[in-house]
């Protein structure tokens, strides 16, 4: 027959080049896309409730016909449309409203037969449905017409049965496509091949393929959309389990480096530290040292919640590598985050020497040293380098050359240290901080400048660990899970625009005991220079208004970086009391003074970002406060908010945080293979994960190349979902 699957929908009857565009904006291009294009819901319409049942407070599905419409501005809001129709069963009738959707009112006509789904609410009252979603069921839409060969046959797909509803964009009705995916089914199930081996699928007890395209949008009943579910799920983390399986294998095989990990040099930083590590973190270092030891190089995510004390533990590895001669690589997202590690790691090894001179005069120590053996650091001077993109030229040169005669032993740096003209002399070790700011591919330029340099990975967007380890399979998990003792949770409030005096009154009380607040303004990159514009403003008003008797400072991407520089200066300095800034104070800056953050429109961030920001107080001993500015109602924004006012745990808020946005949201499009998962959800689908996994790795181990006849159909799907994993098959 020599249908295609991946033929573009165009060949499909009812779709011309017009909607394939709007199919289009769907990431809908080809059949096999239009297949698995699955339901957003379904709605029972075996049976509809009477609406002499409806009940306040819950939400239903009812068939019920147009009796009157009527439309009317609010005399509360000026300019806010409202939409009233009565529809009334056999039983009784009821109210639908719908706001400030004037357009809606064409689709009303008296007489006409609408399925309803909504939440019952009492207004004025009555009980009405607000804004339900609606379809017409009858007469059918003009715009469906194209469809029907035979009377009444979208009707069947759409009444009567467990219907599908699905995200459309305007201008494509549920019944226009329900019928497309109906027909496609009808004529290219035959062309369906299952992918997953037979084995696999009968250990698990998946559905085949054919049956469970046609389960997941026409479910014969619930149990089957389950089991269709299922399977199309389990297929999702199998074909992103797999990659990940290989490469850890192929990770197996490959030697880095034994570092030495013991020596006088770690305990000497340790010692020079004006705190005492947290159990944790003495806990990872032991993980990490383990690591670093054996030969195959080290491949680990540290995940800790922001202010665990991430950095000092990542430095403390460098210096592992350092003391075996190797250099080390500590890449950041930020200038600002570069140039802060560099300064506190100078400090910190500053204080080294300084502790082994007060320590070389106190005989008691001096012997206990001399008791250890191999190379001393005692004349070695750690040389730092720091490698940012806005160094000039010859500076850049300069330290080009540095590294790579070897001459810099840790340098730390932003995206620069990726560039293909720095080279290394002997590169052992690797850390990437805030690793959710870097792609997937970024992130894989850095080793490739050593030979298997081992690797650790940081997050302070930590997930749940048994998540974790799935997800990342072919990282090990380390986590800090508790804070520098002292820390008090910080106090998260909500407050309006109109009751921002109060907030500012809050900030204030801080400022005047000494301590520093950030106020933070939303920056979207589409419309970046509008609103560094808008922070602007706001500075200038809050400087000479609200906040005249302090001083003031205001800092954003558009600055050069030497002025950035200044004004972080400064402020670590305590020559400004309040920093207005955009969000390139999200990740990792470090100042114990500050105590108060305010962030405007709160509801423009999502709920991981404004952990980020509010970890950048509570950094110190005192109490710290955490003010969110937003007048937003929707639904999400109130859950977010609800939730930074509740939990005070990153873990807690990672996992809202999930469920909120799913998980291809959450880990962004960059963190490839998660973004694939479409309808599969780590969260509650744990159980299948994990056998997915196992699976995987099973499988792998068998034939790593997919080479086998039972799996060339697998080699090929999985080339078709991430042609980047060519190379990885290929190099068996
Ligand atoms: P994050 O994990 O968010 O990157 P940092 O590494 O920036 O956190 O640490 C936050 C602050 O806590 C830093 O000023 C750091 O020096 C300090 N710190 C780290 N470990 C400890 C500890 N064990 N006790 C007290 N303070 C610590
Ligand atoms: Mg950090």
């Amino acid at each position: 027959m020599g249908k295609s699957l991946i033929a573009p929908i165009q060949y499909l009857r009812g779709i011309g080049p017009k909607r394939a565009k709007s199919f289009s904006a769907l990431g809908v291009n080809t059949i096999e896309d239009l297949l698995y294009y699955f339901p957003r819901r379904y709605e029972d319409r075996t049976k509809f409730i009477s609406i002499s049942k409806l009940q306040e407070g819950q939400t239903y599905t009812i068939k019920a016909q147009v009796l009157a419409k009527g439309e009317h501005q609010s005399f509360r809001r000026k300019g806010f449309n409202i939409i009233e129709v009565a529809v009334g069963d056999s039983t009784g009738k009821i109210f639908c409203v719908w706001f400030n959707q004037p357009y809606l009112k064409e689709y009303f006509k008296v007489g006409v037969t609408l399925v309803l789904y909504g939440r019952i609410e009492r207004y004025a009252g009555r009980l009405q449905m607000n804004s339900p979603e609606f379809e017409i069921v009858s007469p059918r839409p003009s715009s469906d017409a194209i469809l029907d060969l035979k009377e009444g046959r979208g009707e069947s797909l759409s009444i009567g049965r467990i219907t599908p509803i699905y995200s459309l964009p305007e201008g494509i009705t549920q019944r226009y496509f329900r019928q497309i995916i109906k027909n496609t089914l009808d004529g290219y199930l035959p062309e369906i091949n299952d992918f997953l081996p037979f084995d696999i699928r009968s250990r698990n007890n998946l559905l085949n393929l054919a049956k469970s395209l046609i389960n997941i949008h026409f479910p014969d009943n619930l149990d089957m959309q389950n089991e269709a579910y299922r399977r199309l799920s389990f297929e999702e983390f199998f074909l992103f389990q797999l990659p990940l399986a290989l490469r850890k294998l192929k990770k197996k095989e490959k030697t880095g480096i034994s570092h030495k990990v013991d020596g006088e040099l770690i305990n000497a930083f340790i010692e020079g530290l004006t705190f005492r590590l947290t159990l944790a973190q003495e806990k990872v270092i032991k993980e990490i040292k383990s690591d670093m030891a054996k030969p195959p190089a080290m491949q680990r995510l540290l995940q800790g919640d922001v202010g665990s004390g991430k950095t000092v533990v990542a430095t403390i590895a460098t210096l592992i590598a350092i003391q075996g001669g190797h250099q080390a690589a500590f890449m950041v997202p930020t200038e600002i985050l570069a140039r802060q590690h560099y300064d506190k790691i100078s400090y910190q090894l500053s204080r080294m020497q300084l502790c082994k001179e007060v320590a070389l005069r106190d005989p008691e120590v001096t012997q206990k040293q001399t008791l250890h053996s191999g190379p001393s650091y005692q004349n070695k001077k750690i040389k730092l380098g720091l490698l940012t993109s806005s160094l000039s030229r010859k500076e850049k040169e300069k330290m080009h050359q540095d590294i790579k005669e070897g001459k810099i032993d840790l340098v730390i740096g932003t995206h620069a240290l990726i560039e293909e003209s720095v080279k290394f002399k002997n590169l052992g070790l690797i850390v990437i901080d805030e690793q959710h700011k870097f792609g997937v591919g970024q992130r894989a330029l850095l080793p490739a400048k050593g030979t298997n340099p081992d690797v650790l990975i940081m997050t302070a967007t930590p997930i749940p660990r048994t998540l974790a380890i799935t997800l990342y399979a072919d990282l090990d998990v380390s986590i800090i899970n508790e804070l520098p003792v002292g820390r008090l949770p910080v106090k998260t409030m909500h407050f309006t625009e109109k009751n921002k005096s109060q907030a500012f009154e809050i900030a204030k009380a801080q400022l005047r005991q000494g301590s520093q607040a950030y106020i933070v303004y939303p920056v979207i990159e589409e419309s970046y220079v509008l609103d560094i514009k808008g922070a602007k403003k706001m500075f200038s008003e809050l400087k000479s208004g609200e906040f005249k008797e302090f001083k003031l400072g205001i800092i954003h991407g558009r600055l050069r970086q030497s002025e950035q520089d200044e004004i972080m200066l400064k402020f670590k300095q305590k020559e400004l009391d309040v920093l207005v800034s955009t969000t390139v104070l999200e990740v990792g800056i470090d100042i114990a003074n500050a105590t108060c953050m305010i962030v405007e429109s709160a509801e423009r961030f999502g709920l991981s970002q404004l952990h980020q920001l509010r970890g950048r107080v509570g950094r110190g001993r005192q109490e710290s406060f955490c003010i969110l500015i937003s007048d937003a109602e929707t639904p999400q924004a109130q859950v977010r908010l609800a939730a930074m006012i509740k939990y005070n745990d990153g873990f807690r808020i990672a996992e809202e945080d999930l469920k909120i946005r799913g998980p291809g949201e959450f880990f962004g499009r960059r963190q490839s293979g998660l973004s694939e998962l479409r309808i599969a959800n780590p969260l509650t689908q744990m159980q299948l994960l994990k056998k997915a996994r196992d699976e995987a790795i099973k499988l792998i181990n068998i034939d790593p190349r997919l080479g086998l006849r039972q799996n060339l159909g697998l080699r090929k799907k999985l080339l078709q979902r991430f042609p980047e994993y060519d190379k990885l098959l290929m190099i068996g």
